[in-house]
C-alpha cells in the first residue's frame, strides 16, 4: 500500500487566505484542488510538500459566467471537469471544451477533478 507522508492540511475560504498560505509557506507548500493528480503523485513521493493548501471551500473560485463584454466565458479553476462538460454556457459557446471534458477518464475522475488542476498538471514522469 502506499502511503502518503505527514503534513499539515489547511483550508482557506478566500483567495487572499490562500495566497497568504500559499506565500507564507514558499516551496514547502502546494495548492489542491480536486487531489485527483496531487495524491497519487504525494504517495509516490514525487512531491512531499509540509502543507497542502486545499482550495476547494474558496467559493470566488467557482462558477461559469459571460464577462462583462458579453465576448469571453470566466471559468472557475474550480469547476470540476463534469460541471464543465454540463455547464449550458460552455456548450454552446464552446462545444469543443464541453466535448473534451466530458471525455477525460471516467465518471469519479471527472467529479473531483477540475479545470484548473488540469491545466495546472505536474508531468507524472518519475
Ligand atoms: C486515470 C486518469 C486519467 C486521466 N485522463 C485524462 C485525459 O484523458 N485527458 C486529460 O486532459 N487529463 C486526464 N487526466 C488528468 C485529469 O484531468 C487531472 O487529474 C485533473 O483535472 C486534475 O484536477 P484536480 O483538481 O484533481 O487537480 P489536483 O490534483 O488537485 O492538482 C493538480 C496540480 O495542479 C495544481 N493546481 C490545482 N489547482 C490549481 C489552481 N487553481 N491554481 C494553481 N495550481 C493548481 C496542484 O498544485 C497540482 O500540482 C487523467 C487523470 C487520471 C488520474
Amino acid at each position: 500500500m502506499l502511503r502518503l507522508h505527514p503534513f499539515h492540511y489547511h483550508r482557506p475560504e478566500t483567495v487572499e487566505e490562500a495566497v497568504a498560505l500559499l506565500t507564507g509557506f514558499g516551496e514547502q507548500a502546494m495548492p489542491m484542488a480536486g487531489g485527483t493528480d496531487l495524491m497519487p503523485n504525494m504517495k509516490h513521493r514525487l512531491f512531499t510538500p509540509a502543507h497542502v493548501v486545499s482550495l476547494n471551500r474558496i467559493a470566488a473560485m467557482r462558477g461559469v459566467a459571460l464577462g462583462p463584454s458579453g465576448q469571453h466565458l470566466r471559468i472557475g479553476a474550480l469547476e470540476t471537469l463534469a460541471d464543465v462538460s454540463a455547464n449550458p454556457l460552455v456548450r454552446r459557446y464552446f462545444p469543443g471544451l464541453a466535448d473534451a471534458a466530458g471525455l477525460v477518464a471516467g465518471p469519479q475522475l471527472r467529479n473531483m477533478g477540475t479545470i484548473g488542476g488540469n491545466v495546472c498538471l505536474d508531468t507524472r514522469c518519475t
